[in-house]
């Protein structure tokens, strides 16, 4: 077990990969559940083959998953979504326990879930940091980075915890909506120092350069 487990989490494109990264830097393990779902479903895995046994061929194309064919079926039909997830969250969590077991027992773990609060996992962490920013801002940075529409960054938007939903679940919140990146590396910081009760590991070398 680390020495102290910390959630990430925060609505889309709300900041958690720039938040996680200084943390990062602060001498925290990162722990990215978005990159382990992708891996729990790379060809040859048990998770793809599991797949393939509830959704048949159609999910397959080259011989990887065909996301946009899978998230045709899922967002059309809710049990076809919870079978999915009773597939990929056990390896998920599994492969998140191993990676927190090889940090060591000094570590400082941050798992980095965007759906934490949605999945009622609050609980498993010492702490809970949201990233949050207020709807509009959301908005315009997903519209910015994913190339889309008011109207489809909206339904994404719509799709998770409200912000106060969210921000309820939270030991402590950060602010991202200043677009002064290191004024937000300096908040950071401080709240790394305030739940670990030391100063980051690499502050004199990384964090301040
Ligand atoms: P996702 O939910 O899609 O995984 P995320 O929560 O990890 O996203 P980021 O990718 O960190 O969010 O940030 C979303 C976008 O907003 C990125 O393009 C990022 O560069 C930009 N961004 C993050 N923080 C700020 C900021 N303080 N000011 C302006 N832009 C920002």
């Amino acid at each position: 077990m680390a020495r102290f487990r910390i959630g990430l989490t925060g609505g889309i494109a709300s900041g958690k990969t720039t938040v996680g990264q200084i943390l990062a830097d602060c001498g925290a393990v990162i722990i990215d559940s978005d990159l382990l779902a992708r891996e729990a479903v790379e060809p040859g895995t048990d998770g793809l083959a599991q797949i393939v046994r509830r959704f048949g061929d159609r999910v397959i194309s080259d011989g990887r998953l065909d996301r946009a064919e899978l998230g045709r079926i899922i967002f059309a039909d809710a049990r076809a979504r919870r079978d999915l997830e009773a597939i990929i969250h056990p390896a998920v969590r599994r492969r998140a326990a191993e990676l927190e077991t090889a940090a060591g027992p000094d570590a400082v773990v941050v798992q980095m879930i965007p759906l934490l609060v949605e999945t009622g996992q609050q609980d498993r962490f010492d702490a809970v940091i949201v990233v949050d920013v207020p709807e509009h801002l959301q908005r315009e940075r997903l519209m910015a980075r994913n190339r889309l529409s008011a109207e489809e960054a909206d339904a994404r938007i719509a799709a998770q915890a409200t912000r106060d939903q969210r921000n309820a679940a939270a030991t402590v919140v950060i602010d991202n909506s200043s677009p002064d990146r290191e004024d937000l590396r300096q908040r950071v910081e401080a709240v790394y120092r305030e739940l670990i009760g030391e100063t980051p590991h690499q502050l004199g070398s990384c964090c301040c350069d």
